[in-house]
C-alpha cells in the first residue's frame, strides 16, 4: 500500500439537492478516467464531501495528483499521507514525512480538523501535540499563527487520519457534462480555446466546429486547431471537432458583395451552419470567443447582426474580459502556445480593408439577397467532417 493519499473536496456540487449523485457520479467517471492513463492501480472512497484516492505500491500519485487538478467540480486537492487513526500513528508519520511537510520553510502553524468528534483529542489539543513533535525535530523553527510560510494540517476523518500541507486549489465549477451540450465555434486563436474551457467549467459537454478555408488556410492551420482542441479536452473530457470549409462561400463573398460587410456576412454564415451542426448534434447554445469592442465584428452593432443569424442561445463568456485577463487563462489552461503559432485563419484571409463597425441589420441582408444562401449552406455542409479528439 501506498502511504500517500489524495483528497478531493468537493465544491459547488456540495450544494445540490436530491439530484446530487447525479453530479457526484459525473465527477467520479472523469476521476476514474483520468486516473486510467497514471502508472499503478487506484481506489476510491467517498465520504463527507471529500473524494478520497489510494494507490497501490506502484501508484504514481504525484502524477495523479496533477491531473486532478484538472477536474472540474472539485474546489481543492490535497496530496497527504494517511496514517492509522490514533496520535502515535499520526506523530510517527508527521516525523517520517518531516522534510516534505516543512520543506525550507522557519516558520510554520499546525491546523486540526476532527471531524469524528469522539477521537479522544479535540484540535487544539491535537496541533499542540504536532507542533511539539515538529519543533522537537527542527528547533530553528517558529511558530507563526497568522502568516506561516508552511502549515501542517491534520485530519481525523471517520476511518483514517491524515496528514497533509494544505491543498492546492481545484479546477472548481461543475462537473463536465452536468449542465447539458453545447457548441464551440473553435478558431485557431487565443480566445476561443479559452471560451470552449470557461463553459466546460460551469458544466457544459462542448463539441467544436472549425471553419477552414483551404487552400488559403492550410493543413498545419488545422492541425494547430486540433492540438487546440486537445489541450481543451485535458479539463472538458473527450471533444469532437467538426470540420467545415468555407472556401466557396468566401469566393462567392468576394465576387458578390462589398468589401466592408464581407468579415460580417462570413460571421453570419459561420454561425448559421454551426446553428445546423448544434441541431442535428443536440447542443442547446453556440459558444464563441467574441469580447467586446476587440475588432470591427466584436462592436455591439456587429454582435447584433452576427446573433440574428441564428436562433439558439450564444454564449460568450470572454465577452467582458480584457485581452490580458483572456491570455492569463489561456496560460494558465496550457493553451496559450499553440494559439499564438502564426497560422492563417479563415477570418484573416479576403479580410476588409475598412470593415463596418456599426452595421446596419437590413443594409446587411440587403447583401445577402445576392446570394444563395440556402445553396452555399448545403454545399458547405456537406464538406464537414467529424473528427474525435481526446487527451486520454
Ligand atoms: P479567437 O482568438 O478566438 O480567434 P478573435 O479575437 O480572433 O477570436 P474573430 O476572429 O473575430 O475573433 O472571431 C470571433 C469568434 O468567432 C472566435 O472567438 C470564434 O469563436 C469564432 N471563429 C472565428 N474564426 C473561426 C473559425 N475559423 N472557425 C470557427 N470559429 C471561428
Ligand atoms: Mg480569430
Amino acid at each position: 500500500m501506498n502511504s500517500k493519499i489524495i483528497l478531493l473536496k468537493y465544491g459547488e456540487v456540495v450544494m445540490k439537492g436530491l439530484n446530487r449523485s447525479y453530479f457526484d457520479n459525473l465527477i467520479i467517471k472523469r476521476v476514474r478516467y483520468l486516473l486510467k492513463t497514471v502508472d499503478g492501480e487506484f481506489s476510491l472512497d467517498y465520504a463527507q464531501s471529500t473524494l478520497c484516492i489510494r494507490g497501490d505500491e506502484n501508484a504514481d500519485m504525484d502524477t495523479a495528483f496533477e491531473k486532478m487538478k484538472t477536474v472540474f467540480g472539485i474546489a481543492s486537492v490535497c496530496l497527504g499521507f494517511e496514517c492509522e487513526k490514533s496520535m502515535d500513528a499520526v506523530c510517527r508519520t508527521v516525523s517520517e514525512h518531516m522534510d516534505t511537510l516543512i520543506g525550507g520553510a522557519k516558520t510554520f502553524k499546525c491546523v486540526g480538523k476532527r471531524s469524528d468528534k469522539r477521537f479522544p483529542l479535540n484540535s487544539p489539543q491535537i496541533c499542540a501535540e504536532v507542533g511539539g513533535i515538529i519543533l522537537e525535530a527542527k528547533p530553528y523553527l517558529k511558530v507563526d499563527v497568522n502568516d506561516p510560510e508552511v502549515s501542517v494540517y491534520i485530519e481525523i476523518r471517520d476511518k483514517y487520519a491524515c496528514v497533509h500541507g494544505g491543498g492546492e486549489k481545484g479546477a472548481c465549477g461543475m462537473p463536465a457534462g452536468s449542465a447539458g451540450h453545447g457548441l464551440l465555434l473553435l478558431s485557431g486563436g487565443i480566445d476561443s480555446p479559452v471560451a470552449g474551457y470557461m463553459m466546460a467549467k460551469r458544466g457544459l459537454r462542448v463539441e467544436a466546429v472549425h471553419f477552414e478555408s483551404f487552400p488559403y488556410t492550410s493543413e498545419r492551420a488545422k492541425e494547430k486547431v486540433l492540438e487546440l482542441a486537445k489541450e481543451v479536452t485535458e479539463y472538458s473530457g473527450k471533444m469532437h471537432v467538426n470540420i467545415i470549409s468555407l472556401t466557396k462561400i468566401q469566393e462567392t463573398l468576394v465576387k458578390s458583395c462589398d468589401e466592408e460587410y464581407f468579415t460580417l456576412l462570413l460571421r453570419r454564415f459561420m454561425m448559421r451552419l454551426a446553428e445546423r451542426v448544434a441541431r442535428r448534434n443536440g447542443a442547446l447554445a453556440l459558444i464563441t470567443g467574441e469580447s467586446l469592442g476587440q475588432v470591427a465584428s466584436q462592436t455591439m452593432q456587429a454582435l447584433g447582426v452576427t446573433d440574428s443569424a441564428v436562433s439558439l442561445p450564444v454564449f460568450r463568456p470572454c465577452i467582458g474580459m480584457d485581452k490580458e485577463e483572456i491570455i492569463e487563462i489561456a496560460r494558465k489552461i496550457g493553451t496559450f502556445d499553440t494559439s499564438i503559432l502564426p497560422y492563417e485563419d479563415c477570418c484573416t484571409v479576403f479580410t476588409p480593408r475598412h470593415p463596418k463597425t456599426r452595421p446596419d441589420l437590413e443594409k446587411v441582408l440587403e447583401q445577402e439577397k445576392r446570394l444563395n444562401i440556402e445553396e452555399l449552406e448545403e454545399e458547405a455542409f456537406a464538406t464537414l467532417d467529424t473528427v474525435v479528439v481526446c487527451a486520454y
